[in-house]
């Protein structure tokens, strides 16, 4: 923040029983940009600005205007324009920092408040948070789209267009774009139902930003199907993707290797032996080494976890193949 050593504190302000830093910025370009006649002070806006850096401080800007024309663009001050976006309270380090609390660390909005107001001597709401945290995420999207010229490059090669939607049981969903080599969201969307109209402007967009991909992988969904209809035209691969493929058929497919896979897990008694073998490391679980009926070895920390988590995977149909199957 380069200008904010030319900027000068001149006093304190009493706002809402607490006392502010006042901090002038006063508009640093000498000359009109228009007509290069000399400026005039035109007016001072105040405004309380909190950033991570300043903290709260109440903002005093002093704009100038063309001496000749005041018809010509009014000057404004760089510093405060680079510190905290025109005309709003919080400056972007502090959305960068909230964003980042939000989206990177997980934090909630009560977390992100305390550690805020503990770490950061910054004040902000429940509601200012959530502001914030929208700000952030037009930002994000907003230096996504600028550098999309340096992402084509960096995906000269093509890249499979990955398609896929998540849904919120009638609250709508969202619709993904990505590039499935690098595993980058190209474009996401909300939409209100999965159908191939709702999808079809999402593709568009980023075939329009991305180029044609070599390729489409999806869901076996109708909706996704239509959606690319243009694509396959173009004699562009349309393929399924194999989770989702196995998903819906992989249980019909190999089921007869599976209940061979069963027999031979059933007759070797192995979850038995696990179960024999996850009693006797919990017994012995001070110890960092193991010595007993399964032969003796170092401890590893999450044998016991693992064991329990095979033990435990008993499948289940609400689940997909193979996490539906028992063994
Ligand atoms: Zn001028």
């Amino acid at each position: 923040m380069a200008g904010w050593s030319a900027t000068e504190i001149t006093r304190t302000t009493v706002t809402n029983g607490s006392r502010l830093p006042q901090v002038d910025f006063v508009a640093e370009t000498e000359q009109c940009w228009h007509c290069g006649s000399r400026l005039r002070v035109q007016k001072s806006k105040k405004r309380i600005v909190s950033t991570i850096e300043t903290v709260t401080i109440l903002v005093r800007e002093i704009r100038k205007v063309c001496f000749k024309d005041s018809s010509h663009p009014v000057e404004t001050s760089e510093a405060l324009s680079t510190m905290v976006p025109c005309g709003q309270r919080y400056g972007y380090d502090l959305i960068v920092w909230v964003g980042l609390a939000r989206y990177h660390r997980n934090l909630q909005r009560k977390e992100i408040r305390a550690e805020l107001l503990q770490k950061k001597d910054i004040i902000l709401s429940d509601g200012s948070i959530s502001e914030i945290c929208d700000r952030f995420l037009l930002y994000v999207e907003a230096l996504h789209v600028s550098c999309i010229p340096e992402l084509r490059v960096a995906m000269e090669k093509g890249y499979p267009l990955h398609i896929d939607a998540t849904n919120e049981y009638g609250k709508g969903g969202l619709f993904l774009c990505l590039d499935g080599w690098r595993g980058w969201v190209l474009y996401a969307t909300k939409i209100a139902t999965e159908n191939a109209e709702e999808l079809r402007p999402a593709i568009d967009i980023t075939t329009a930003l991305f180029g044609d991909p070599i390729a489409v992988v999806r869901d076996l969904g109708s909706a996704g199907a239509k959606a690319v209809d243009q694509l396959r035209q173009k004699n562009i691969p349309d393929l399924v993707c194999h989770y989702h493929f196995l998903g819906a058929i992989g249980k019909k497919l190999f089921d007869a290797d599976y209940s061979l896979l069963r027999k031979l897990l059933q007759r070797s008694k192995i979850r038995s032996g696990l179960r024999e073998l996850l009693r006797d490391l919990r017994k012995s679980h001070t110890s960092d080494r193991y010595a007993g009926k399964f032969g003796q070895g170092r401890m590893r920390k999450a044998l016991p976890a693992l064991i329990l988590w095979v033990l435990e995977g008993e499948g289940g149909k609400d689940l997909p193949f193979p996490f539906c199957l028992p063994h």
